[in-house]
């Protein structure tokens, strides 16, 4: 029987390590050994009961990021031992998820480890770094080059911001991280951030919606008033990457950057990406730690026992990087 992490309740969810049945496991073609999750912040909320994350029946096996080897397929697609990771469409918040030894999953919704990269790296990057990749890939695609300009990193000391400063300083785009932890200023520094300015900078919501055009790109965790100061100071042709919500959900802005500098709003959903783009992204990201530009990005690796303490932390925002759990 697999050893999972069971919460009891929404509201007082008693996170508890203990032996589940595997025929309790969710439906799905795919059985997978589980060998590494990640602890998102999400998971964070939905362990200490202080968000309301799990919209599956209780008692419920959390975790969003999945990373292991396939132990039995009904699917074609997937042999037994084949090196796979899933996130999203609903893991760890409608189905069980990936703090367990064993998970089970759609075949469709499972993506190959590229070559090189381990189950542990791939939680490393876990949800947030894929997230940060397709906004970097968002940014390419709408034709945003390195030497366009600064790209604006919100949220940057978080699990997005600090990997998309990463990806995007290791491409030799100049990025400016904005950040309202000044004890993270020198880790972003080392991640390749070439200016560091405060949450402020960007919360002025005085400043109107046409500004002086600055950023050529930006990939943006916060929204809110954040969100639309940077669409107001968007250069010509620039796009914005929306990912995240950290600062408030609202966006009070006008369509003139939009039809006045042609600047893009590109929204991000890392839940349901088709699988040709995962399929990319983590070839990109397997790549990105193949060449060493992930390399600064702090890595901290935990048990199954560990994730309760854990939890609180992240929900606290005490912690630092991304944070890896070993479910073996
Ligand atoms: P983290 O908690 O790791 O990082 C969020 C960062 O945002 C914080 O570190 C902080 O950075 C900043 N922040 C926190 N509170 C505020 C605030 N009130 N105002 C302004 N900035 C704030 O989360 P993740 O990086 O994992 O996720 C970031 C966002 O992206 C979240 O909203 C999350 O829900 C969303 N998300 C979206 C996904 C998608 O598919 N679109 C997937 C994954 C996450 P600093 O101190 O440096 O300013």
């Amino acid at each position: 029987m697999p050893r999972a992490l069971v919460l009891q309740s929404a509201a007082d969810p008693e996170p508890t390590v203990t032996e589940v049945d595997r025929a309790d496991l969710p439906d799905g073609d795919v059985l997978l050994d589980v060998l590494h999750s990640s602890l998102n912040y999400k998971d964070g909320l939905a362990v200490t009961g202080k968000g309301k994350i799990v919209r599956g029946d209780f008692p419920f096996v959390p975790g969003i990021d999945v990373a292991g080897t396939v132990a039995e397929s009904a699917s074609d697609a997937w042999q037994a031992g084949d090196r796979v990771v899933l996130t999203g469409w609903g893991t760890g918040e409608d189905r069980w998820g990936g703090f367990a030894e064993q998970a089970r999953s759609s075949a469709e919704h499972l993506v190959a480890l590229p070559d090189g990269l381990s189950a542990e790296d791939a939680m490393w990057i876990g949800t947030a770094g894929f997230t940060a990749m397709l906004s970097v890939l968002a940014l390419e695609d709408h034709g945003v080059d390195a030497g366009d300009g600064p790209i604006a990193v919100t949220g940057a000391s978080g699990g997005v911001g600090s990997i998309a400063t990463a990806l995007l300083a290791a491409a030799g785009y100049e990025v400016h991280a904005v950040t309202g932890t000044e004890t993270a200023h020198d880790y972003l520094r080392g991640l390749g951030a070439s200016e560091i300015l405060g949450r402020e900078a960007l919360s002025d919501d005085a400043g109107g919606p046409m500004q002086k055009g600055v950023w050529a790109g930006a990939v943006d965790s916060v929204g809110g008033t954040t969100l639309a100061t940077l669409l107001a100071q968007s250069k010509r042709h620039a796009c914005v990457a929306a990912c995240g919500l950290a600062g408030g959900p609202s966006l009070n802005t006008t369509v003139f950057p939009f039809i006045l500098r042609g600047v893009t709003l590109a929204g991000i959903d890392s839940n349901t990406a088709p699988t040709a783009l995962r399929e990319e992204a983590w070839s990109r990201l397997a790549e990105a730690v193949r060449t060493g530009a992930l390399a600064d990005v702090k890595r901290t690796v935990i048990g199954l026992g560990d994730v309760p303490e854990w939890s609180e932390r992240i929900v606290a925002g005490e912690t630092v990087g991304r944070v890896v759990v070993d479910v073996r």
